[in-house]
């Protein structure tokens, strides 16, 4: 059997976990046991299944700082932001459970006398997950809770970058109530991913991840059976600085924004967009505070910035701000790739970078990084601010920093993207309101908030006639209304 070593990106010489690469009959064998356990599950009444997910919070929150040590671990989040990522889990799976005795569906009233008009919402059947590494107990959580509730079997595919966070995530649910066959993960890269996309019996994809992957999983999904196919991709987040702002408040948000996570988020502030009034004083306070901040190992409590996910990566991102510079960018701080940050033998890192003098049509004005870099543009009145926040392929998460009330509407209506915050950075989605983005974001579905089950189930349309005759919609007459001609 093959298998792959998941690594500490801050000393890749550690071993996380070794897991085997699932083939695609291995595949194949997850999503029959699935579609086996959830023709049982689907019988079990919509409260019953929330209790199981309300159970699987409690044991999530009972296993927070265990699992937290692992996400920084695996994923090379600093530990605060590991929390948060467990959290999110604790937090869906109680306001999934508390989905379980929502409304779910619509009644309307017929337009037939003795007529009852309503939805219901009816499980999938089996669907399949596939996530990326960077919140991995979080995104997991985001897909897998919904779909339970909706009465689904569950095949996941975790990032080989962080399996072992999933891993631990599922067992939690399993020790916690969720029928072992029901939630099933299967390991390895594409060919794994691939061979649970195009799977005849999955009726569902549910794909997070980047704007590449997610269009090849798209196409091949969609190329092989009917099914629904939901993509949520990268951003290009940008902050929009106008000169009556709170700059220290400013300031914090772009800290936090771009460089938590060492940038590595979907919703990572990576443009800050400023009235040229304000541009010299907030670079320079931005840049000392960049220049401050703690590269280390994640799991040490004093350190700011980890390790990007892996060599090729902070490679990558090094190389696109060579690109910027190229581009007549001007690093303001950081720009270093770091191989030398101390107890991390082999964690390759990027230093918090600034850049200056960036046009609106350069690759780093316009291209996901994801990186902790910060490119610097300048904009005179809103619209031009906005027209740039606009001027991108993606569409997820954008903020904007104003004391003005009407400045701060006006954006918020304009700006075209799925998030928009005012007075507050990039990141930091709650989960009780919709997640996604426009344009090459997403493909226009939502998870968290009430949206998230709907990706998960389909829409019943139920009409009950107990007037013992036939009544034709749209033809036979409604019941004439008193003082009607004809009445
Ligand atoms: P990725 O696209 O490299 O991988 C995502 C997943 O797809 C992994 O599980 C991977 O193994 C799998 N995969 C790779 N090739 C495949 C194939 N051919 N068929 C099926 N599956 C395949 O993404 P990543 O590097 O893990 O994550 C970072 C990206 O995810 C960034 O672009 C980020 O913006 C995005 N992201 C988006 C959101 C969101 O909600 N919009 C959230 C988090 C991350």
């Amino acid at each position: 059997m093959a298998t792959f070593d998941s690594v500490s990106p801050a000393r890749p010489a550690e071993v996380v976990a070794t897991l085997p690469v699932h083939t695609a009959a291995e595949v194949d064998a997850a999503v029959a046991a699935a579609a086996d356990a959830q023709r049982a599950w689907a019988r079990v009444p919509v409260p019953a299944r929330a209790e199981r997910i309300g159970a699987c919070a409690a044991a999530l929150a009972g296993r927070k700082h265990e699992l937290a040590r692992l996400v920084s671990w695996e994923a090379g989040k600093v530990l605060v932001e590991a929390g948060g990522d467990v959290q999110e889990a604790v937090d869906m799976a109680g306001f999934v459970a508390g989905q379980g005795r929502a409304a779910w569906g619509e009644t309307v009233p017929s337009e037939l006398a003795s007529k009852l008009a309503w939805t219901s919402r009816q499980p999938i059947g089996v669907v399949g997950l596939i996530t990326p590494w960077n919140f991995p107990v979080a995104i997991p959580a985001w897909k897998v809770f919904p779909a339970l509730l909706a009465g689904n079997g569950v095949v996941i595919k975790p990032s080989e970058l962080a399996p072992r966070c999933c891993e631990v995530f599922v067992e939690t649910c399993i020790d916690a109530g969720i029928p072992a066959e029901l939630l099933q993960v299967v390991h390895g890269g594409a060919e794994p991913g691939e061979a649970l996309a195009v799977h005849g019996a999955v009726g569902a994809v549910s794909f997070t991840g980047s704007v590449a992957t997610g269009r090849r999983v798209a196409v091949a999904a969609m190329e092989r059976g009917p099914r629904t196919v939901s993509l949520e991709l990268g951003g290009k987040n940008a902050m929009i600085v106008r000169a009556d702002a709170d700059l220290d408040l400013v300031i914090d948000g772009a800290i936090f924004g771009a460089f938590g996570t060492a940038g590595q988020r979907c919703t990572s502030t990576s443009r800050l967009v400023v009235e040229p009034s304000v541009v010299d004083e907030l670079v320079g306070r931005i840049v000392d505070r960049a220049g401050r901040l703690r590269l280390g190992d994640p799991l040490d409590p004093a350190t700011d910035v980890g390790p990007l996910i892996t060599a090729q990566a902070a490679e990558r991102v090094a190389a696109a701000i060579d690109a910027a510079v190229a581009e007549g960018a001007r690093v303001a701080c950081g720009g270093k790739l770091r191989r030398d940050v101390p107890h991390c033998g082999g964690g390759s890192f990027v230093e918090p970078t600034v850049l200056t003098g960036v046009k609106p049509e350069a690759r780093a004005a316009k291209e996901e990084l994801f990186g902790p870099v910060l490119a610097v543009l300048e904009a005179t009145d809103l619209d031009e601010a906005v027209g740039i926040v606009n001027g991108v392929e993606f569409g997820l998460s954008a903020a904007v920093y104003t004391r003005d009330i009407n400045e701060a509407l006006r954006a918020v209506e304009t700006i075209d993207a799925g998030i928009v915050y005012v007075n507050a950075p990039t990141i930091g989605a709650e989960i009780g309101l919709p997640f996604g983005g426009t344009k090459h974001t997403g493909n226009g579905f939502r998870e968290a908030g009430t949206h998230g089950i709907r990706q998960f189930s389909q829409v019943k349309s139920v009409y009950v006639d107990y007037s013992q005759r036939l009544q034709r919609a749209q033809i036979d007459n409604r019941p004439p209304v008193p003082g009607e001609t004809g009445a």
